[in-house]
């Protein structure tokens, strides 16, 4: 199975994600990640990405597709793989629909997380993210077990500098610009299916696996 994961930061792909890696044993594939630790490892990559990261920005399409299609064509992706946070441009879907066309593949199913934007904002400025494992807590709505400590791995967490009121504002103005148009391409191609992630991350998992079924 391959999929995509669609929606503004906050929506919670990278959750979701996790979860249906666990389910159906397949990859989680999230260039933020990926990106993240480019820049924690301080590679040529992430030098270069870190200021378009600092800033809310896309970092340059060229980049993430040759990362996505590295890493796509590694032996773990071979009964699929979960997009989160790729493609957010037109030009980033055309080229993963090329890419997979050569390898005789193609996506099965985009899911489109809708979730409005002051309830994103809120989400994302109280939010707080593992540094071993990337599982996402929130101060009042999802807390951790002991503050400031992972429950699942007891990584100490932190908060990522992008989750901060002015980048948050850029980082919905460019998916609203950069990545929402990406419904209609996938829509146009029979492949949109929408999630309303608002409730509990298992009643939104309920969803998610009914649309993927
Ligand atoms: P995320 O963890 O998905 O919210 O991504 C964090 C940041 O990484 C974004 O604000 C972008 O600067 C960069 N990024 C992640 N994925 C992409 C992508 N597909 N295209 C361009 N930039 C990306």
């Amino acid at each position: 199975m391959r999929m995509i994961l669609l929606g503004p930061p906050g929506a919670g792909k990278g959750t979701q994600a996790k979860m249906l890696k666990e389910k159906f044993r397949i990859p989680q594939i999230s260039t933020g990640d990926i990106l993240r630790k480019a820049v924690a490892d301080n590679s040529e990559l992430g030098q270069e990405a870190k200021t378009y990261m600092d800033g809310g920005r896309l970092v340059p399409d060229d980049i993430v597709i040759e990362l996505i299609r590295e890493r796509i064509k590694e032996d773990d992706c071979d009964s699929g793989f979960i997009l989160d946070g790729f493609p957010r441009t037109i030009v980033q879907a055309e080229k993963l629909s090329e890419t997979l066309e050569t390898m005789g593949l193609d996506i099965d199913t985009v899911i489109d997380f809708e979730v409005d934007s002051q309830e994103l904002i809120t989400r994302l400025t109280g939010r707080s993210t593992c540094p071993g494992c990337g599982a996402m807590f929130h101060g009042t709505t999802r807390p951790p077990k002991q503050s400031g400590v992972c429950d699942f791995c007891g990584a100490k967490l932190y908060q990522r500098p992008d989750d901060n009121r002015e980048t948050i504002r850029k980082r919905l103005e460019v998916y609203e610009n950069e990545t929402a148009p990406l419904k209609d391409f996938y829509r146009q191609r029979g492949k949109l299916k929408s999630v309303q992630g608002r409730g509990t991350v298992e009643e939104i998992f309920s969803q998610v696996l009914r649309l993927v079924n």
